[in-house]
């Protein structure tokens, strides 16, 4: 076992790699215990699960996005912004890409996540756009409009669709949900700007139904709300190919090429190549194995949570998921102070919180206590739901607030000067 930990240390330096859901939630609930740094490559957390919400402008980017310097102000934790390069385990530094500032830790938590997994298809990463980021929001709605600004009004219906093609590629839960919301977008455009005929907004699936892993009563909703935003499922469908232009796809032996003006990645996630880099016990997935305290098993005071870890007990619907990284974040931050106190460090069993999905842009899908339910209803308890789930008091008042007073309407995608 390699440890090179200093025990009674007065103030021991916890550093934080990665302020998603894992990170910043560790942090928040260890401010005060030690010297706390949190390390992230951006200054802002991101609540994605409403990603879909801001590209549609129902929500803002301060919303779903707050600052970690407004997060943690009174917290005592210093936020670093900045992509860690390495991290040496015999010295136990931290170092940085781009900067000479290095960072030596006494407790280490990873929690970097993981990135979009192309699955070596040709052209899929420098052609298809991510959807991750507040940035890839703002680029995928950027590439809406301009599409539809290059349609003149009288173009006949068969040109406009072919002209207005976006494809998205998996039909998991993020998939249903961000076609639903860009078909219900583009229609609405359609409408304002009287263009003939429909946007042609596809989803396709390798896999035999959508949002796989997900209960039959949920997915009644899903199917229902992919029809009302007409948006094209393609199951049992693998894409092969991606160019700047088009999307090639092959259903039961047969290929197919088809011109898009947008094909969005939502086809799963992969290791982060920080995570890569480490020679510590990993699954055959690449996942960090961590003992049930979420320590590591040859580096007691490393602990490492969210999508970058495999936790046994998770159930697999909760493995990947925000809701186990912030669960997770409380029981790390717990066992980081017994652990630097030399007490006993606990175990815990992550529940199932329930499932909210967000379909279109008038429609959600909630599953709660067995029970789901959609439409308007769904939608406003997602609102409501979601603003209990968000970092800090004083945030959630402030947002709560405003969705309260100031609505939650979508924005429409108006031409590019008059635009966001
Ligand atoms: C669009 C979208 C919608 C989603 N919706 C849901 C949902 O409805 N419900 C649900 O439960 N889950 C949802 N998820 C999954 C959920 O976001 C993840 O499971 C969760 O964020 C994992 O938390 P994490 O802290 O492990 O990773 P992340 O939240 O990804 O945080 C990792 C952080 O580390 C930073 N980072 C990465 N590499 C480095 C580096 N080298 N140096 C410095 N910083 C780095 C990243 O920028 C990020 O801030 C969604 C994911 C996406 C992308």
């Amino acid at each position: 076992m390699i440890c090179y930990y200093r025990r009674h240390m007065s103030q021991p330096r916890i550093v934080i790699l990665g302020g998603g859901f894992a990170g910043l939630f560790t942090a928040l609930d260890l401010a005060g215990s030690g010297e706390v740094t949190l390390v992230s490559d951006a200054d802002h957390f991101l609540f994605t699960p409403m990603l879909y919400e801001y590209l549609s402008g129902e929500v803002e980017a301060w919303h779903i996005a707050p600052r970690y310097d407004e997060l943690l102000e009174e917290e005592n934790v210093e936020c670093v912004e900045g992509t860690v390069a390495g991290v040496d385990l015999h010295t136990q530094t931290v170092s940085l890409a781009n900067s000479a500032r290095t960072f030596n830790y006494d407790v280490l938590v990873l929690a970097v996540g993981g990135i979009s997994n192309y699955a070596g298809v040709e052209g899929a990463e420098e052609f298809s756009l991510p959807f991750r980021k507040l940035a890839h929001a703002d680029n995928l709605r950027h590439r809406m409009v301009s599409a539809l600004d290059r349609i003149p009004p009288d173009m006949p219906p068969q040109d406009v669709r072919r002209e207005l093609t976006f494809a998205i590629v998996g039909a998991g839960a993020s998939g249903c949900e961000l076609s639903t919301k860009m078909a219900d977008l583009l229609l609405d455009a359609f409408k304002r700007r009287a263009l003939h005929g429909e946007p042609r907004v596809l989803v396709i699936e390798m896999g035999d139904r959508v949002v796989p892993g997900m209960g039959e009563q949920i997915r009644e909703f899903v199917e229902d709300a992919l029809r009302q935003s007409h948006v094209e499922v393609h199951t049992k469908t693998r894409v092969v190919k991606v160019t700047p232009e088009e999307i090639t796809f092959e259903h039961e032996g047969r290929l197919e090429t088809m011109k898009t003006a947008g094909v969005v990645w939502t086809g799963g996630v992969r290791m982060n190549p920080l995570i890569e880099q480490l020679d510590v016990e990993k699954t055959k997935r690449g996942l960090l194995v961590v003992k049930p305290t979420l320590q590591l098993s040859q580096h007691v005071n490393i602990f490492a949570l969210g999508d970058i870890a495999f936790y046994p007990d998770a159930t697999p619907t909760l493995a990947g998921t925000a809701q186990l990284a912030f669960q997770q974040g409380t029981l790390a931050a717990q066992n980081i102070k017994a652990f630097n106190s030399n007490n006993e460090l606990h175990t815990k069993h992550f529940e199932e919180l329930g499932e909210a999905l967000s379909l279109g842009t008038e429609r959600a899908a909630v599953l709660t206590g067995g029970k789901a339910f959609g439409g308007e209803l769904a939608r406003q308890a997602r609102f409501a739901l979601y603003t209990s789930r968000l970092p800090t008091w004083h945030h959630r008042l402030r947002v709560g607030a405003s969705w309260f007073f100031g609505g939650t309407a979508p924005q429409p995608l108006l031409p590019l000067g008059l635009e966001r």
